[in-house]
Parts: structure tokens; C-alpha cells; sequence
């Protein structure tokens, strides 16, 4: 530390109790880091005239806040929540599921669509859709939220912002309070109001925690999905002991419900086999694509696509792009044009 600096802190210390406040929040202050400046300054200039004076950064009129939004949205981010083509996607998506539940509800199934639930072969069975009584188990359709049914532009907004890495309390919070900055997933709205035309129940089984049910609950409604009941139609991480895992929670649906179709933009939302740590990435991308869970996508199984994050999400260069996969321009080969007079 300089003489200056040592021989200034006293009056920073000074005006830093003046506020009570935290320093970092202090030396952010518009109002406190005038006065701040001024007390350094006069302090060095009473010290050594002939130095450069000691001084704070001049306090900018728009100050950046510490979390200051100064970072650009990544590509992923930028399809996801702006761009036409996801929202093309997403109209997509969900008019193949209108017309899928319109079919279902003209012509009940006897079993559910192929879902992940505990202790089933593979981890992916079917449950009946009679009663024990014999009667119908009312139809239903099995939503993810997340950037499912909800777009969380808020948190993505903050974390694209601040450049910040996912935290689990800042998403808590999130679940907490982020209610009017959602948005319905384009074309979600239409189709949950079509099911429910038809007859269909919409259920939401989301990986969003139970201690903040009231936070999501108010989201769902704000985004126009109306009211929903934990243990009736919204399913929550924590109303068992599995954790992050879906499939109890599912079985625990078609108990009740005949689940017609599952809708979701992580595996996970379809069965928790596909989400197991030990597959590879290419392992776990042709277990997708293989014959009985490939003949399921847009026909009881309807995928959104959600490149910011979730479960796809890892894999080293050589893990994504196998060896038959790999090219690199030849040095030199440029087009015979472009080489002209270089020999
Ligand atoms: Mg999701």
C-alpha cells in the first residue's frame, strides 16, 4: 500500500461509516462516491502537492451496478428467447400434440404411452388405462414446465446479463419470485386450451422444488395456464424421496391418469433411463434414436428443443464428433484462383 493510499484510508474509513454500509456496495453508491472521492483527494493533496493526486474511477452519472448487465446473450440463448425460428419450432411441436390428443381422445387407449417408471423392464413401461373397477382412467397429457410450457426470461435474462454460472439459490429465487417475467412457450397455450377441449387433463411434473410450489404455481398462472393443485395436476421435486427423478412421479399420474402423451425438452422428461450418468453421449444419443423410443417421438413423445442447458449438455470434442466424424481444411488448398501468382 503507498503512503498516499495509507494516509487516505483514514478518511475513507471515515465516510465508509457515514453510510454503514457494505464497502462494495458503498463504492458503488452514486450518492457516497462523491464524497468519497473528494475525502481521498483532499487527504493526498494535503500530504504530498507535487505527487499525481490519489482518486477514485470519476463517478459516471449511470454507474455500472455490480452485476452490471454488460455481457451479450450467447447463440443458444438468442434462439431460444428471440428468435422466430424457436418459436416456429415450438408452434410446430405442439400442433403435432393438438392433433395427437384429438385422435387420442376420439379413441381412448387401453394402455398409456411408453413412460420411465420405477421397476419396469429397461426402465420404460406402460400402465393401463382401466380403473381397478373397470372404468376409464380420465385422459391425460404430462408437461414438463421448464422451458417447456414456461420460457424463464428473467433468470435468463440475468444469468445471459451478468455472464453468471447457474447457482441453485439464485434459481431458488427465481422459483420464488419469478412470476411476471415468464412467458408460455409459443404455441403452448393454444394446445393445453385444445386438450382441454378434448377432455384432457394437462399435468405438469417438474423438477422445480416443492418449497417453492406457491412461486411456480403463480407462474404457471400468470403465463395463462391457470390454477394448479400439488398432487393433483403439478408435480414438484421433493414430494419424494427420488430426488431429480421423474419416473416415481409419473407412475404416481398414471395410477390415476391415462397419460396419453409426455412433453418435455430433457430426456428426463420421458424416463429417467435416458438421464443415467454412466451412458455416453453417443451411447445415450442412439438410445434415444433406437426402434421402440424412436417411433415415439411426435406420436406420444413430443420434444421442445432447449439448446441453453439441461441434461445434453456435456461431452468432450471427441465425445461429440466421433472419428468418423472429423475434417480439417488441407493447408493450401485454397480455390486455384485464389493461388494465382504464388507459384
Ligand atoms: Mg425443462
Amino acid at each position: 500500500m503507498s503512503l498516499r493510499l495509507t494516509q487516505a484510508l483514514p478518511a475513507l474509513l471515515a465516510a465508509l461509516s457515514l453510510g454503514g454500509c457494505a464497502t462494495g456496495a458503498v463504492l458503488a453508491d452514486r450518492t457516497m462516491a462523491p464524497v468519497l472521492d473528494r475525502a481521498l483527494q483532499r487527504q493526498a493533496v494535503g500530504v504530498q502537492q507535487q505527487q499525481p493526486v490519489f482518486t477514485l474511477p470519476p463517478v459516471q452519472e449511470a454507474a455500472p451496478a455490480p452485476t452490471a448487465m454488460n455481457a451479450e446473450p450467447s447463440p443458444a440463448v438468442r434462439w431460444l428467447y428471440g428468435s422466430g425460428e424457436s418459436a416456429a419450432a415450438s408452434i410446430q411441436t405442439y400442433r403435432q400434440l393438438a392433433d395427437y390428443g384429438a385422435r387420442a381422445a376420439a379413441t381412448p387407449p387401453a394402455q398409456s404411452v411408453a413412460m420411465g417408471m420405477p421397476d419396469v423392464e429397461e426402465g420404460v413401461g406402460t400402465a393401463s388405462c382401466r380403473t381397478r373397477d373397470g372404468g376409464r382412467k380420465p385422459l391425460a397429457v404430462v408437461f414438463d414446465a421448464d422451458e417447456t410450457v414456461l420460457l424463464n426470461r428473467g433468470h435468463e435474462y440475468w444469468r445471459s446479463g451478468t455472464g453468471a454460472p447457474f447457482s441453485a439459490d439464485s434459481w431458488s429465487q427465481w422459483e420464488r419470485d419469478g412470476i411476471t417475467q415468464v412467458a408460455p412457450v409459443p404455441g403452448a397455450l393454444n394446445t393445453v386450451r385444445a386438450l382441454r377441449a378434448a377432455g384432457i387433463t394437462p399435468i405438469y411434473n417438474t423438477n422445480r422444488s416443492i418449497e417453492n410450489a406457491k412461486g411456480t404455481i403463480a407462474a404457471l398462472a400468470a403465463a395463462g395456464f391457470g390454477e394448479t393443485v400439488v398432487g393433483e395436476d403439478l408435480f414438484l421435486r421433493g414430494m419424494d424421496s427420488t430426488g431429480s427423478n421423474k419416473d416415481a412421479r409419473r407412475a404416481r399420474i398414471a395410477e390415476r391418469f391415462c397419460v396419453i402423451a409426455l412433453v418435455g425438452d430433457n430426456l428426463g422428461d420421458f424416463a429417467d433411463a435416458f438421464n443415467a450418468r454412466e451412458l455416453g453421449i453417443q451411447e445415450r444419443r442412439r438410445l434415444a434414436g433406437r426402434g421402440e423410443y424412436a417411433q415415439l417421438w411426435g406420436n406420444g413423445w413430443f420434444l421442445l428443443a432447449n439448446p441453453v442447458y439441461g441434461a445434453f449438455d456435456r461431452g468432450t470434442l471427441d465425445e461429440v464428433f466421433p472419428p468418423d466424424a472429423r475434417w480439417s481444411p488441407t493447408p493450401g488448398a485454397a480455390p486455384a484462383t485464389l493461388n494465382e501468382g504464388t507459384k
